[in-house]
């Protein structure tokens, strides 16, 4: 009963998807030729020229390589890791660079293969290696239908969620720049230490907000299954999520909506939390019919630098805040 409910609110769910982690603005404005990989700031040249994926996994290697590193985020703020396609800019600076920091467990879905025939010869680093990954298909089970290029395969890679996580990043990180820059060991071992004691503060300062949201009310309903560390970490269910990506179920029926409606019903639900690239008249739709509320949420990526999810750390803070004002 509770496997089909879930089936079901995952189906129509996947009507408020457009993608995935990123925004809705990424696909749009972020033409094919954009600069997205060039640094204006001059570069010594004995400099380490670093690439990362995601604007997360990047903001993290910079609060480890510090001003040591050259370093080029590849995606732009928005955009979706799972779907995101490099322009000839990226494959140049892909190629030209020593060290590439990708999230791994198949977030990059489609830029792995980029990378590897990239022909640079730069090492690929996934921050995630040595974390335990936790299963990401549980909701898709009964939805194969639905399965397609964009799905995340067995395991979840959203392993950012949990900033414990992000402490394995950041020694992933401090370890391999350590190797190929030894003369810079001893910086980025301060800046990994520095930064791993904000993330310890944080998780705490999460423990500390969760603690105001009611056990049975500690239910995340999301487009996309991006809280599954988060929710193992603090105690949350994450009750329905929608497969990456997909995006041809626009229109859903009014049958459609209507299941979807008595699905969040019956799960007493509190809240939608949404990236920025939904359907956002029917989640809000939804929403409104049901009086619960529709939350913004950042999922795959940064705010833009004036934003309020502009770093890492404030990206857990506001969507922790976002779930707890909610949810409370
Ligand atoms: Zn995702």
């Amino acid at each position: 009963m509770r496997n089909r409910l879930l089936a079901t609110l995952s189906i129509v769910l996947l009507a408020l998807a457009i993608t995935g982690c990123g925004s809705t603005a990424s696909q749009e404005q972020v033409a094919p030729t954009a600069p997205t990989t060039q640094d204006a700031t001059p570069v010594a040249a004995d400099q380490l020229k670093v690439i990362a994926t995601t604007t997360i996994v990047g903001d993290v290697v910079r609060n480890v390589g510090g001003e040591a590193i050259d370093l080029t985020v590849l995606l732009p703020i928005g955009a979706d890791p799972h779907g995101f396609e490099p322009a000839p800019a990226d494959i140049a600076a892909v190629n030209s660079a020593d060290l590439v920091f990708i999230n791994g467990l198949e977030l990059e879905h489609f830029l792995e293969p980029l990378l590897e025939n990239a022909g640079g010869g730069a090492p690929i680093i996934a921050v995630s290696d040595g974390i335990t990954p936790i299963d990401g298909t549980e909701e898709h089970e009964e939805d194969t239908s639905h399965a397609d290029e964009d799905d995340h395969g067995g395991n979840d890679p959203h392993t950012w969620t949990d900033p414990n996580n992000v402490m394995v990043w950041v020694d992933n990180i401090q370890q391999t720049l350590s190797q190929l820059d030894p003369a810079n060991e001893q910086s980025y071992a301060a800046n990994a230490t520095a930064y791993k004691a904000e993330l310890q503060t944080l998780d705490g300062w999460i423990r500390g907000q969760v603690s105001r949201v009611s056990e049975d009310n500690r239910k995340l309903v999301t487009d996309h299954a991006v809280f599954g560390y988060f929710a193992n970490q603090y105690g949350f269910e994450q009750t329905g999520a929608v497969i990456p990506g997909y995006s041809t179920l626009s229109e859903p029926s009014a049958q459609d909506v209507a299941r979807l409606e008595d699905t969040l019903r019956s799960f007493g639900v509190r809240a939608i939390f949404v990236g920025n690239t939904i359907n956002e008249a029917l989640a809000q739709r939804v929403a409104d019919d049901l009086a619960i509320q529709l939350v913004q949420i950042y999922t795959g990526s940064l705010s833009a630098a004036d934003g309020p999810a502009a770093s890492y750390l404030d990206y857990m803070r506001y969507n922790t805040e976002a779930i707890v004002n909610a949810l409370q």
